[in-house]
This record gives C-alpha cells, sequence and structure tokens, in this order.
C-alpha cells in the first residue's frame, strides 16, 4: 500500500503510527458517541488504525469506498487534539487524506465550489438580474445537486450582499471606521440580515466598520485538502487585510471559522510576517461583546433573560466560551447551562446528504438537553439547530439591541 502513496503523503499520515489505540479520542469524538460507531472502524482510533493499517503493508486499499466512507466520518471538530496522550493531530491527518484523495480523483465537493466560487460570481452580477435568478432558481434542484440534505433549510442567498446591510444600518465607515469587517461567505451572502441587531448596537454605541475587498475564508477548501486553493484565497485575504492593520484597525470576525482561520489556519499556511499581523489584529464578535458588557453595558439592552448555551467546536478550540459567557452575563443575561455536545454539522459535512443520518444521531446528545431559549456561536451550528429546535435558537448577537433602539 505504501507503493501507492507518494512519499510527501506517508510522511505526513505516519503519525498515526505514534497512536497506542488507547481510546481517549473515542471518549471525545462525536461520531464515536453514538449508536453505529459499535463497529470499531466507525470511530476516531479506527480511523488511525485505518492509516496504520495501509502504512503497515496491509492490502487495505484507503482510497478504496468503504474505506473512504470511513475516513470521511471525520469532520474537523478539533475536539480530540485536547486529550490524545501521543499527541497526533488526528483532523490534521484527516485533511492530508483529504489532500492525497483530491489528488487522486481530481473532484472536489460541489458544494465547496458553489460557496467559494459561484456565489460570489452571482453576486458580481446586477442587483435585479441576481435577484431574479435567486428566486427563480429551484432550491430543491440545487440542493440535490450539491449533495445537499433536503430536510433542513439551506443555506441559500437572502439576496443582498453584507455591504448593502451595513449601508443601510448606518455603520458603514469610510476614513473614521476602526474596525474592519471580514465577513466570510455565509454573512457576507447568505444571511447578512442577521446581523441587523449587532450592526444597530454598534451604530448606536458610535463605531463604524469598514469593509475591504475579501474573499471567501478557504474553511471548506481546508477541511476537504485543497492546499492550492486555500493558499490563493489565504493570500488575496492577508494582502487585503493587512492595508487595513497597516491603518490600525483591528479585523472583526462574526463566525467561529473566520476566526480560526484569520486567526490560526493562515499563519501555518503562509508563514508570512502579514498573515501574522493579520492574525494578531483578529477580534472575534465575542470578544467585542465582552469588551462592550464590560465599558458601555448600560448603553445595551438584551433580548432574553436567560439562556442555554450550546458552546460549538470551534468555540471551544478557540477558547471563546467563557469569553461569550462573560460577554452574557456582564449584559445581564443569565447561562443556565452550557452544553458542550457537538450538534453534528461540522460546518457543512452534517448537511451533506450522505452525512446526514450520522449528523442526525450526533445531535440527538445534545439535543434532548436543551432547554427554552437557545444561544450558539457558529453559523452552520444555528442552521444545524433552528432546523431541529425552531426559532428559539439565535446567534449571541441576535441578543443585544441598543438601550431604546
Ligand atoms: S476532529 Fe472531531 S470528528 Fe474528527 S476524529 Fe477528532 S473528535 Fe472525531
Ligand atoms: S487518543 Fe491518540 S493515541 Fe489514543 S487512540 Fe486516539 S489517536 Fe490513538
Amino acid at each position: 500500500m505504501e507503493q501507492r502513496l507518494t512519499q510527501e503523503e506517508v510522511t505526513e499520515l505516519s503519525e498515526a503510527l505514534r497512536c497506542i489505540r488507547c481510546g481517549f479520542c473515542n471518549s471525545v469524538c462525536p461520531t464515536s458517541l453514538i449508536p453505529e460507531a459499535y463497529k470499531p472502524s466507525r470511530t476516531a482510533r479506527g480511523r488511525m488504525v485505518l492509516i496504520q493499517s495501509a502504512l503497515s503493508g496491509l492490502n487495505l486499499d484507503l482510497f478504496d469506498g468503504d474505506v473512504a466512507e470511513l475516513m470521511d466520518l471525520c469532520y474537523g471538530c478539533n475536539r480530540c487534539l485536547a486529550v490524545c496522550p501521543a499527541g497526533i493531530p488526528i483532523p490534521d491527518l484527516i485533511r492530508s487524506y483529504r489532500h492525497a484523495l483530491l489528488k487522486r480523483e481530481g473532484e472536489r465537493e460541489r458544494v465547496i465550489g458553489f460557496y467559494t466560487e459561484t456565489l460570489p460570481q452571482l453576486f458580481g452580477l446586477p442587483g435585479p438580474l441576481r435577484r431574479l435568478l435567486l428566486s427563480i432558481a429551484p432550491k430543491r434542484l440545487i440542493a440535490m445537486y450539491l449533495g445537499l440534505a433536503t430536510d433542513v433549510e439551506l443555506p441559500v442567498p437572502e439576496g443582498v450582499e453584507v455591504r448593502e446591510v451595513m449601508r443601510r444600518t448606518g455603520v458603514l465607515g469610510g476614513d473614521d471606521a476602526e474596525l474592519a469587517y471580514f465577513a466570510d461567505t455565509y454573512y457576507r451572502y447568505v444571511r447578512p440580515s442577521s446581523l441587523e441587531p449587532l450592526l444597530h448596537a454598534l451604530r448606536e454605541l458610535g463605531h463604524k466598520l469598514s469593509f475591504p475587498r475579501q474573499w471567501d475564508s478557504g474553511v471548506l477548501l481546508w477541511e476537504y485538502g485543497d492546499r492550492d486553493g486555500l493558499k490563493a484565497l489565504a493570500e488575496r485575504n492577508v494582502a487585503s487585510l493587512v492595508q487595513e492593520v497597516e491603518r490600525g484597525r483591528r479585523v472583526l470576525t462574526t463566525s467561529p471559522a473566520a476566526t480560526l482561520m484569520l486567526r490560526e489556519v493562515y499563519p501555518r499556511v503562509l508563514r508570512t510576517p502579514e498573515a501574522t499581523s493579520v492574525s494578531r489584529a483578529v477580534v472575534d464578535v465575542c470578544e467585542l461583546m465582552l469588551e462592550l458588557s464590560e465599558s458601555v453595558p448600560e448603553r445595551l439592552a438584551v433580548r432574553e433573560n436567560a439562556v442555554t448555551l450550546h458552546s460549538s467546536c470551534f468555540s471551544q478550540h478557540l477558547g471563546l466560551t467563557p469569553k461569550l459567557i462573560g460577554a452574557l452575563e456582564g449584559l445581564g443575561v443569565k447561562v443556565v447551562a452550557v452544553r458542550g455536545e457537538c450538534c453534528g454539522v461540522g460546518g457543512l459535512w452534517g448537511l451533506l446528504k450522505r452525512n446526514r443520518k450520522t449528523s442526525l444521531r450526533v445531535a440527538e446528545r445534545l439535543v434532548s438537553h436543551l432547554e427554552g431559549p437557545v444561544v450558539t456561536y457558529s453559523e452552520t451550528c444555528h442552521l444545524q439547530l433552528e432546523g431541529l429546535c425552531g426559532p428559539r435558537v439565535r446567534l449571541p448577537f441576535q441578543l443585544i439591541a441598543p438601550r431604546g433602539g
């Protein structure tokens, strides 16, 4: 088998050889904590054993359909990173594996091209034409073409771009802007209106945002091993954002995936001083809300008195959950429970038809504990939980409003 892998791939995957099969990763892995994982090969440890077997000369083809399906069960939540005594970066190994798979198959998930390329092209069209196309597009057919499940509300665009929402709310600034907003695809094209409470609050507090040139963060390319595509996007985003940083602006993100990419992944991928500068300038919206809750709590109103907080995978990885709790409590919102179980969506992974059943199985452990109003900080967790629990699930910044506004 080793002969079918390039030397570079063998080197990257050989970290799995250090796995001592302790199973600690299984104890935190969402896909290992569902009934279907009674088959050991469907667990986090099982994926390491598959790689070990392939590298050890057993007649196991990692790219065979059935084995590839097992490897694809990891959706990069990062939970296993903290518990592995051997320090094996399991999600990175899976990304290396997907990179190898992509090189062989030469074709990536259609959904990735849709969100990273087709949507920006669509929004390059004149507004009336774009809105007409979006209004007549048969959503079910698009979902089927992209391989998405049809039991969820699909992340299709509202029709306006976030810059229009920023202008409408009066928060779009010029030279007076002190924050540069990096929206990423979801808030830029898909659900910009969900930002309105935040934008209204910032305007009332006297903050202005710039909207520099920007492209998709590339989180899907990263997860699915398209390293060249990711590097190209990272270079363009950093080249634009570093100019904002040089003007003394911090870079505001409103999604844990965007925070992760700008703060952690771009510096690793690019290894440039510019990427490091941008990384250091990132302020996640949970951090901004914490600052506001400490500096001007009397100027903000909240829409709920008590909530259950779903702590998303990336929020946990980035250490954002305590900051969000601090922000909510500082604004007078009682956090009655923090649920750290995974919602099963894993970015867009759980919205793909082929993963939908597993995704819902993972979600069961969480959903049974969610009572009353729920807050989750992740756009795709929000999609998943809103679909399962209804409109009582909200994003953190949908809770705030300017006092008297
Ligand atoms: S990254 Fe998440 S889904 Fe993947 S093996 Fe680790 S815990 Fe499981
Ligand atoms: S926690 Fe690490 S060493 Fe233990 S089974 Fe998982 S990958 Fe192997």
